[in-house]
């Protein structure tokens, strides 16, 4: 090993590695340029330039003092293993190897050697089962675990063997992993492009954890760095902090930015191809003989036992009744169970477990907390009996009640400690279905939840991100319809009760997944299909019952208020928020009064980068503002609906085992022991896993990207093309876009904030 002092003169220039990196070196610009004769445009200067690159970045992390270092330093030995595995493998892949490697070697190596073995079925076979995105994907993410326990790790640094099959490993598996994102020509991948930022996500979530176990760990989890690490002043753990610092920060990056340049191309074609889009999302083409489109399509309602299930109007109605019993039980414990929160269902169930589940399944599912919604019943029931006789004023139907009443719940939630009081939450709940209620036997359709409900809208807004859509099959059908069953209703069920015509219908939005256009629609042409998630927010034209979305300023404030209310809702229970709550007492007497400006303050603080990205702007009038207004407010919608899965996730996870001792509790309360005795020590301290901030933090930097890629996208679009381009100037859209993308990015910087903090547990017992 050598002494720290000599550590820096450490270079190993004339190591065999450096031979042999000459002499790839040597043998790709060979081929490169026999390539770049022949094709100048496709090798360009560029992929030569990446590739050395990536040899000079695979020399300096074996042969500098990086390495020497590495065994001083757990900090270095990071930074190495990240120059391994995140640089050099995506630089050398971005040089496209394969064709001037074997158009380099001597022409008898490549025509007798080389070009056999690659034509061989066996090997293209197994080429093809190496450069597969699920072994990349598994390869990094069992690695990077794999070699950073302990037993392995400290292995490597004992045994210079292994610690050279460490080094393999890393450089290999990051080749592999990086292969899929880079798709080095020739090859095709065999996924699509789109699955890509997930790909580099869910691998980042994997990093992320890694990263966070070395952050907060509360010793060195190697011991080899206890007596290496002090020579250089720093001790073991401090060390370790600053080597998770390099996995975690730098290394999300290299994730987020491909992630994001991805999305951006993909987002980034011609204006004609956009609309084309667009007209597909808005009228897609599944007719039979568009067979290769239809195989892409998944459909939920032709699942052989799920999808009968659904279709039936009569398994749906059961499935609410079930709901409506849950309810019924909650308000029955609230008015007469105990008054903890935390001991009673009421508490519980409704603000911790009811609220993170509902949004975990509005994102991956779709709406199916407002399809299995239990306020449904009683109006379906009453509604044989009682005819509504009247139409919702047209004056009221816009979404500006809607908006005020999400206002309203908002701060009574924090102003009333609504998640405490399980006396109220029953209230409430009893008051919402006598509501809805009497609202929906007056007035036809879904008024209710078309119009007023707050949670209603909450998750129709919240199901834009979901990759199911209620969707015609054929457009071809519907052409042909003279009916129109799907929006007027027929014998056997009613239509649209949010007044959705099914071939104009686009997205999530207003649409409650009540499927009751399915069992309407004589043809059977409606579908639960899969769908490239928030292609709602980016769509630019008419949809059915909405209008121009851009120009509805009643939905736009709508989904502003929400958004905002991600990250106040979140703020809001934060130390530092609570405290600064404590300290307002000094001068506000009222709590109610402390909260209410506090929380006010708070929105008004957290809206202010949205409303002055909107402002700012080379000519601002009224009209100007409404429309930049509304754009940002749908661009960062994906980021609110990040915070509230982030939020709202949190608790869930975190409360998980709260759920089953208050049902004990009430099932013995009514003289049923067979549950057995409450354990309350479940209801007490919250256990938070490991991977449980990282992921936090994941989620909201998947909500930041696509929040910046709709910002571009929108930019992009928004600025004419230079004469002859495709595609307007990079750098005007990066400045058109910069505003709001600063906006962005602050939400996001209190996203991570936020996560960071500690939180209150609310819905649990104090311990
Ligand atoms: S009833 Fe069916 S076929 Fe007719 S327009 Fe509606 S979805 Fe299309
Ligand atoms: S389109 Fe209308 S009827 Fe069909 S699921 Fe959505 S809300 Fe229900």
């Amino acid at each position: 090993m050598d002494a720290p002092a000599t550590i820096w003169s450490a270079w190993n220039i004339l190591a065999p590695f450096t031979f042999v990196a000459c002499a790839i070196l040597i043998v790709y610009w060979r081929g490169w340029r026999r390539l770049h004769r022949a094709m100048p445009t496709r090798w360009g200067w560029r992929r030569g330039i990446f590739f050395s690159a990536g040899v000079i970045a695979l020399w300096i992390s074996l042969q500098s003092p990086i390495d020497a270092l590495a065994s001083w330093l757990l900090a270095a030995h990071m930074t190495q293993h990240f120059l391994l595995t995140m640089i050099a493998p995506p630089l050398l892949l971005l040089g496209w190897p394969m064709p001037p490697l074997l158009a380099g070697v001597p022409r008898w190596l490549s025509r007798d050697v080389l070009g056999p073995i690659l034509a061989w079925p066996r090997a293209q076979h197994v080429g093809r089962r190496l450069t597969h995105p699920m072994t990349g994907w598994l390869a990094m993410v069992f690695l990077t675990w794999g070699w950073h326990l302990p037993v392995t790790y400290q292995l490597a640094l004992e045994v210079p063997a292994w610690h050279l099959v460490e080094h393999m490993c890393f450089l290999w598996g990051g080749i592999l992993f990086w292969w899929s994102v880079v798709a080095p020509y020739p090859w095709r991948s065999p996924w699509p492009r789109m699955a890509m930022p997930l790909y580099l996500l869910s691998a980042d979530v994997a990093n992320t954890i890694v990263a966070a176990i070395l952050a907060f760990a509360p010793s060195a989890i190697y011991p080899w760095y206890e007596s290496t690490a002090p020579t250089f002043g720093v001790s073991a753990l401090t060390d370790q902090q600053k080597a998770a610092a390099i996995m975690w920060l730098p290394g999300q990056l290299v994730y987020l930015i491909p992630a994001a340049i991805i999305l951006f191309s993909a987002l980034s074609s011609t204006r004609s191809q956009r609309a084309q889009q667009f007209k597909s999302i808005a009228l897609p083409q599944f007719s039979l003989a568009n067979r290769s489109a239809k195989r892409q399509i998944f459909d939920v309602l032709a699942l052989p036992v799920i999808g009968a299930a659904l279709k039936s109007a009569r398994v749906r109605g059961a499935f609410r009744w079930v709901m409506l019993l849950g309810a019924l039980a909650i308000i029955v414990d609230g008015w007469f169970g105990p008054r903890e929160a935390s001991t009673n269902i009421a508490g519980t169930w409704t603000w911790t477990h009811w609220r993170g589940f509902a949004a975990i399944t509005l994102v991956a599912g779709g709406n199916l907390a407002c399809m299995t919604c239990p306020l449904i019943a009683p109006r379906t029931f009453l509604r044989r009996f009682i005819t509504p006789r009247f139409r919702w004023p047209r004056a009221l139907s816009t979404k500006w009640l809607a908006a005020a009443l999400i206002m309203a719940w908002l701060l009574s939630y924090e102003i009333w400690s609504l998640w405490d009081s399980s006396f109220a939450t029953a209230w409430i709940i009893a008051g919402y279905f006598v509501v809805v209620t009497v609202v929906d036997l007056l007035f036809e359709g879904a008024t209710f939840c078309k119009w007023l409900c707050p949670i209603g809208q909450y998750q129709m807004a919240l199901s834009v991100a979901s990759p199911l859509e209620v969707r015609m099959r054929s457009s071809d059908v519907c052409a042909d319809c003279q009916t129109q069953d799907c929006l007027r209703g027929n014998a056997a069920a009613p239509g649209c009760g949010t007044g959705l015509f099914m071939p104009k219908k686009v997205g999530n939005l207003d649409c409650t997944f009540c499927l009751d256009c399915v069992s309407a629609c004589p043809h059977d042409n409606i579908g639960l299909l899969t769908r490239v998630p928030l292609t709602d927010i980016a769509q630019v034209g008419w949809r059915s019952s909405i209008g121009v979305l851009t120009k509805r300023m009643d939905f736009i404030v709508l989904l502003a208020v929400i958004a905002v209310g991600a990250f106040a809702n979140a703020l809001a229970m934060t130390e530092p928020l609570l405290t600064l709550v404590e300290a307002s007492r000094q001068w506000i007497d009222s709590k109610f009064l402390a909260v209410t400006v506090i929380v006010l303050i708070s929105m008004f603080v957290i809206a202010f980068p949205m409303v002055l990205a909107a402002w700012i702007a080379p000519r601002s009038d009224l009209q100007i503002f409404r429309a930049r207004f509304a754009n940002i407010t749908l661009s960062l919608w994906p980021l609110a609906i990040a915070m509230w899965l982030a939020h709202l996730g949190f608790h869930f996870v975190t409360g998980f085992r709260s759920a089953l001792p208050p049902l004990q509790r009430a099932a013995m309360d009514i003289g049923v022991n067979e549950f057995g005795a409450p354990q309350w020590s479940a209801n007490c301290c919250a256990i938070m896993p490991a991977w449980l901030i990282p992921a936090q933090l994941c989620v909201l930097g998947a909500g930041v990207l696509m929040s910046l890629s709709l910002m571009w996208s929108r930019a992009e679009r928004s600025i004419e093309p230079i004469q002859g381009a495709h595609l307007p100037n990079m750098f005007s859209v990066a400045w058109r876009a910069s505003i709001s993308m600063c906006a962005a990015l602050s939400w996001w910087a209190l996203g991570v904030w936020i996560v960071l903090q500690p939180m209150q547990m609310r819905g649990l017992l104090n311990p």
